[in-house]
């Protein structure tokens, strides 16, 4: 059993009830909908499916929406894509209008007035790379410096600039409600800037009465990077979006940057997501680079607590291979995991309380008695969260009475939650235990810790732990 969990982006290539399954069988925790492409009927279609799958196969696979933000793109292009060659001089429009090798659209209406002349423009993810030489009323005049192809629609961003671009858009807004309609489980943020931008998010979910979608902000520009400290303290954890980030300041700074936020991800008790071009060779071909190997493995290494794919399950060749690899990866990673270190300097953060004193006596003890699994009766998750923090070499199993808690607690470390009539008795949750750990447990003896906080849903804290041997 992995501990590192899988976010999988659905798209053309992964879309199918058949793919969808094949794809949870070779680890999908989460399915990501990215809303810069797909409409809410694809949205509608994918949820009911990955409902239906997770009821044929008893899993709890849980569902991300990604709003599109304000992310600027380029507009359509006569033959679907041009190539744009190293010393060519080209024009970026305002206005809508269909794109060649000599001019493009760009989709913010006051790009041109915004952007200053001797700036650097990245399309495509940084691909191809423009220079501003000099600009009209409705025109930037740019040469291409780093030549490649575009495709229609493909991402616009400015080196170290911040634009006006308001946050939250109407179709954004919509896509809010949507999400709460559909009760996804994660709402992922594109290019956040501030603090406030997801306490805007936060009340738009109030106003919609919605208390369960968890939010995950996306840093992918400088702004968000620095405010990262008060956009910890208001979020369920953070996505390091490495694709646009990597376009909007040097691509070379992302591996320090992507350590720092884990670090700080993993003090606060958040949730961390390494995202963009994990596996990228495997859009087209059936294995990754060793390369690729080490990103994903390091990110493990490091502490993350999730590791996600984009363009591999979208578009790419090998939706299901990508998945069974990526799994392989973060399972073997994990041995090398130092637990130890983990234990240490989870406890030097940890609150000097029941629940942080606890938390850390079960994990060390889960580690000296080899114990394969350390279950935890919880009604909010909050028990599974404090352990799981702890990045313990057993898994976590949380049960809970509460769907919502459950495929929230699908997306940290380690846990794997079950679903459960209700949580009463001591006697029957210890039975209970019991059970379910012999059931996944393939030797046949074996030690569990059950901890928890008792009475079930009277206390708030963690109060106890029991050793059992099966
Ligand atoms: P995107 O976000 O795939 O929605 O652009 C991830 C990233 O930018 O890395
Ligand atoms: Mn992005």
């Amino acid at each position: 059993m992995k501990k590192t969990k899988i976010i999988a982006t659905i798209g053309p290539a992964s879309k199918k009830e058949d793919i969808l399954e094949k794809m949870i069988l070779s680890g999908m925790d989460i399915a990501r909908i990215n809303m810069a492409h797909a409409t809410h009927d694809f949205c509608k279609d994918i949820v009911k499916k990955i409902n239906k799958i997770n009821e044929k196969l008893d899993t709890n696979v849980s569902i991300m929406l990604d709003l599109k933000g304000p992310d600027i793109t380029v507009g359509k292009f006569s033959k679907g894509k041009a190539f744009f060659h190293q010393g060519d001089k080209i024009r970026l429009y305002n206005q809508k209008m269909v794109g060649d090798n000599t001019k493009l659209s760009v989709s913010y209406e006051h790009f041109v007035e915004e952007v200053k002349i001797g700036s650097i423009i990245h399309l495509n993810d940084g691909l191809v790379e423009l220079e501003v030489l000099d600009k009209d009323y409705d025109n930037l005049l740019c040469e291409v410096k780093k030549e490649g192809e575009v495709f229609d629609n493909k991402s616009v961003n400015v080196l170290n600039t911040k634009l006006n671009i308001p946050f939250l858009s109407e179709k954004d807004k919509e896509d809010i409600r949507l999400a709460c309609k559909l009760n996804v489980d994660f709402l992922a943020l594109s290019f956040v800037s501030s603090y406030e931008d997801v306490i805007r998010i936060n009340d738009i979910l109030i106003e919609q009465d919605n208390d369960h979608i968890a939010i995950i902000p996306k840093i992918e520009n400088e702004q968000s990077f620095e405010d990262i400290d008060d956009i910890l303290k208001i979020s369920d954890g953070i996505m390091i979006a490495r694709g646009d980030l990597g376009a909007e300041i040097p691509m070379e700074r992302i591996p320090g940057i992507q350590k720092i936020i884990i670090n700080k991800c993993h003090t606060a008790g958040k949730v961390s997501i390494v995202a963009t071009e994990m596996m990228s060779t495997m859009e087209n071909a059936s294995r990754p680079t060793r390369a690729e190997v080490s990103d994903v493995a390091n990110a493990v290494i490091e502490g993350v607590d999730v590791v996600m794919l984009s363009g591999e399950t979208t578009i790419g060749k090998y939706p299901i291979d990508t998945l069974r690899a990526m799994s392989k990866i973060v399972e073997s990673a994990e041995q090398d995991i130092d637990y130890y270190d983990f234990l240490d300097k989870t406890m030097r953060t940890e609150k000097q309380d029941i629940t942080g004193s606890i938390a850390y006596s079960v994990v060390d003890c889960s580690s000296r008695l080899k114990c394969a699994f350390i279950v935890t009766p919880t009604i909010t998750g909050h028990t599974a969260k404090k352990i799981s923090r702890f990045h313990p070499k057993a898994i976590i199993i949380a049960l809970s009475p509460d769907i919502d808690t459950v495929k929230e607690l699908n997306m940290y470390y380690g846990i794997y939650p079950v679903l459960i009539d209700e949580l009463k008795s001591f006697d029957e949750i210890m039975i209970r235990s019991k059970e379910i750990a012999k059931k996944l447990l393939k030797e046949e003896k074996g030690k569990i810790i059950i901890t928890g906080g008792y009475p079930f849903s009277e206390v708030k804290h963690t109060n106890f732990m029991k050793i059992e041997e099966l």
